[in-house]
């Protein structure tokens, strides 16, 4: 699993500060993509558990959620890193261009952002969006966070 880059992100969930770490090699080709450098395997530095676990480590009690742009393609690893996050008391988050992930990821979210980049519909801030935004315990849409007042 390659990291194309790392931020601390305040917008991508709503209310928590977010340690965002943006996977490359995403297959999905979005017509309209704004990040096409993701497409390619390799791109950015592979994460390594030991830099992962001194990140999180790093953060605690600053950052409240880890949030993986991407990276369901790499389903074991995604998957250890968001039981690490959960277990040292993050929240979790993936943003995916999919309609639905595998319910045994489910289990390791706290959030997901689902489907794929329509123009025409906009992103999460639009209304007329095709994305979702949810709380997963609940299942509870949460776009409306997104949208401007
Ligand atoms: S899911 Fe995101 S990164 Fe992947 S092609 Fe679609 S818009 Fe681009």
């Amino acid at each position: 699993m390659y990291c194309y880059d790392f931020h601390v992100v305040l917008q991508e969930v709503p209310g928590e500060v977010s340690l965002c770490f943006t996977i490359s090699g995403c297959p999905l080709r979005c017509q309209g993509c704004h990040s096409p450098f993701l497409w390619k395997e390799g791109s950015g530095t592979k994460i390594n558990r030991q830099t992962y676990i001194e990140i999180l480590n790093r953060y605690l009690g600053l950052a409240t959620c880890v949030v993986f742009m991407g990276g369901e393609w790499h389903l074991k690893e995604l998957m250890f890193y968001l039981e690490h996050a959960k277990k040292n008391g993050y929240k979790t988050c993936l943003y995916t261009g999919l309609d639905e992930v595998p319910s045994k990821l489910l289990q390791h979210l706290t959030y997901l952002k689902t489907g794929p980049w329509i123009k025409e519909l906009g992103g999460l801030e639009s209304k007329t969006t095709n994305q979702k935004f949810k709380e997963v315990k609940t299942n509870k849409i949460l776009n409306h966070l997104f949208i401007p007042n």
